[in-house]
């Protein structure tokens, strides 16, 4: 595993990619760090990827002890258990897996200050993915103008696990509409600027179809 050159051809398929598809915006490279340990987290903090993704609590929590002399924005992308919401919540800097009232009331009891969250969707339909169906999405964000403690920044999807990528496209494109139409019922609690959406196998298709943050690990790990 060479991470420092697979950053680089990453950022360069990246870069790529935005000319071609005359992409103007910026990609945030989120890695997703459940495949190694601090020692490589390091050295892809070295490489300039300060945007770290963890996806379980115990291994977040010991990662987060190991790595305090670092400058990391840290983003739980897993799903989180509520009874485990006290540990973490004000450790991160951003959750992407944002799918249920009794989550954000946790969220409320103990986090500080307002944390930005990302709802996530199921746009795959697939039962093993977590997520709000598609028509559950606005409901519930409806539903959270009470909440101080959150706001909803984005959206987030897995795209469905297949070779197909026209299906997965079709995903990432849903989601797209669904953040366009939250745009425009204007609530001060969900700006939903950002996407994040896209991982080693499909984050062309993502950033095609408008992701603004990819959550990258085997291809950064391998
Ligand atoms: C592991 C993981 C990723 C990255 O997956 P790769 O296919 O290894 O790039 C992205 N998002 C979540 C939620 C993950 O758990």
């Amino acid at each position: 595993m060479n991470i420092k050159e697979n950053v680089e051809n990453l950022r360069t398929e990246i870069e790529k990619l935005k000319l071609e598809n005359n992409i103007k915006k910026d990609i945030i490279i989120c890695a997703a760090t459940k495949y190694v340990g601090v020692n490589e987290m390091r050295e892809i903090i070295s490489c300039g990827i300060n945007n770290l993704g963890e996806n379980r609590v115990d291994s977040f929590l010991q990662k987060y002890e190991q790595l305090k002399d670092e400058s990391i924005v840290w983003h739980f992308i897993g799903s989180l258990q509520t009874n485990k919401v006290k540990k973490i919540i004000n450790k991160i800097d951003y959750l992407h897996s944002l799918d249920r009232e009794s989550l954000a009331r946790e969220i409320e009891k103990y986090r500080e200050n307002p944390l930005d969250c990302f709802v996530e969707v199921n746009c795959s339909g697939e039962s093993s993915k977590h997520g709000l169906s598609e028509s559950e999405v606005i409901p519930f964000i409806n539903s959270l103008k009470n909440y101080k403690s959150i706001r909803i920044i984005g959206l987030m999807t897995m795209a469905e696990n297949t070779q197909d990528f026209e299906s997965i496209k079709g995903n990432f494109r849903r989601l797209k509409m669904i953040q366009e139409e939250i745009i425009s019922i204007n609530l001060d609690y969900a700006p939903c600027s950002y996407l994040s959406m896209g991982m080693s196998n499909d984050f062309k298709e993502a950033i095609i179809e408008g992701a603004t943050l990819v959550r990258i690990g085997s291809r950064l790990f391998k």
